[in-house]
């Protein structure tokens, strides 16, 4: 409740309360469907490898510049493979923990999680794994399942499956990973996404709507056996009925996803190119869709108020560089800006 009052507030005041930062355009993975390496994913024909991406002090500095001129609430950290700049992110996290922001380090655990890590406040990593051993470790290899054991010892992690129609279609699969990974001491809990196609893409990773139907039915099956399968009703019930466009979409507008190069914004949201939103599997998405679909008591539902919330915070912010234009001196800085980052 704390968050979403917070959230709410920030958009109030015409600001995006959730980052995603490509904290680097590296990784030693090649998996089949990664939309971060899609050759449009930041659009024009431009994919992450074509940014320039920072490295060492100058990373850490332009993070934490950044951070404290849009003054998000919860950061993702995303990639490429963020553990590539694992020594930057030692010195970040505990400072991003410092300022109150929750962040979410999603990564493959490729390499050793730094240990420091676990005991850092308001940080969740998750942990990508796609799939049984024999099928993730031919799509993910070198962040093999004996990787990931190894790696993620001493933490407590989130793991998060993406399923693609060859998961979809194999009988049993998605109750086996959900057993496997619930037998994990370190495992927090798990989310499912579905694979999420760009407009018109015909890859061997899309689901039909059967595929689709099938494993919503079973993931909605399994939540009331596995605590650590956390699939809330409503989240599964938003997956079946994804946001019809960027518009719709509550995630991609309140959340600022920015490329490696940390000035390029990736659109309309963390996909990049132009993902198919009524095939959206994000479960981030799901779950925003799931809280905007709530009824308030007499009927109204949470997303209208968050439409209206919005424009108010739009007009709030015209308002504010009106008078700021007019009375340069005198008129206090936007929100999201500080006399150090203003004119940047
Ligand atoms: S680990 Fe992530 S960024 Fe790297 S290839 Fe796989 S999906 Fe893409
Ligand atoms: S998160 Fe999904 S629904 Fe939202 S803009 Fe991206 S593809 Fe569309």
């Amino acid at each position: 409740m704390e968050g979403i009052l917070r959230s709410w507030h920030a958009i109030l005041m015409g600001r995006r309360p959730a980052m995603s930062i490509e904290i680097t355009r590296e990784c030693p993975l090649t998996c089949p469907g990664c939309y971060a390496f899609n050759d449009n994913h930041l659009g024009a024909g431009l994919g992450l490898r074509d940014v320039t991406d920072l490295k060492g002090d100058a990373l850490v500095e332009r993070v934490i510049q950044l951070v404290r001129a849009e003054r998000p609430l919860h950061v993702s950290i995303v990639g490429g493979e963020p553990l590539v700049r694992f020594r930057e992110l030692n010195r970040l996290l505990p400072i991003l923990s410092g300022m109150g922001i929750y962040t979410q380090v999603v990564t493959s655990a490729v390499r050793p999680i730094p240990p420091e890590w676990a005991s850092i406040r308001r940080l969740d990593l998750s942990v990508s794994i796609d799939g049984l051993q024999p099928q993730h470790d031919a799509r993910r290899k070198p962040a093999t399942y004996d990787r990931i054991l190894k790696h993620i010892q001493g933490h407590t992690i989130t793991v998060h499956c993406t399923v693609t129609r060859q998961m979809a279609r194999a009988e049993g699969d998605v109750e086996t990973f959900v057993r496997f990974w619930t037998d994990v001491a370190a495992v927090r809990r798990i989310w499912f996404s579905l694979y999420t196609p760009q407009v018109g893409e015909l890859s061997a990773e899309r689901l039909t709507a059967a595929d689709r139907a099938r494993t919503v039915a079973a993931l909605r099956a399994l939540a009331p056996r596995y605590p650590k399968l956390a699939m809330a009703p409503g989240l599964l019930a938003a997956l079946e009925a994804p946001p019809s466009s960027p518009e719709q979409c509550i995630f991609a507008k309140v959340t600022r996803c920015v490329s490696a190069d940390l000035e390029r914004t990736v659109t309309p949201c963390q996909f990049g190119g132009r993902p198919d939103c009524a095939q959206c599997g994000c479960i981030a998405s799901a779950g925003l869709a799931a809280v905007g679909r709530y009824r308030l008591p007499g009927g109204l539902e949470v997303g209208r108020v968050f439409d209206w919330s919005m424009r108010v915070g739009e007009q709030s912010q015209r308002l504010r560089d009106a008078v700021r234009a007019r009375f340069p001196e005198k008129a206090p800085l936007p929100p999201g800006k500080t006399p150090e980052t203003e004119g940047a």
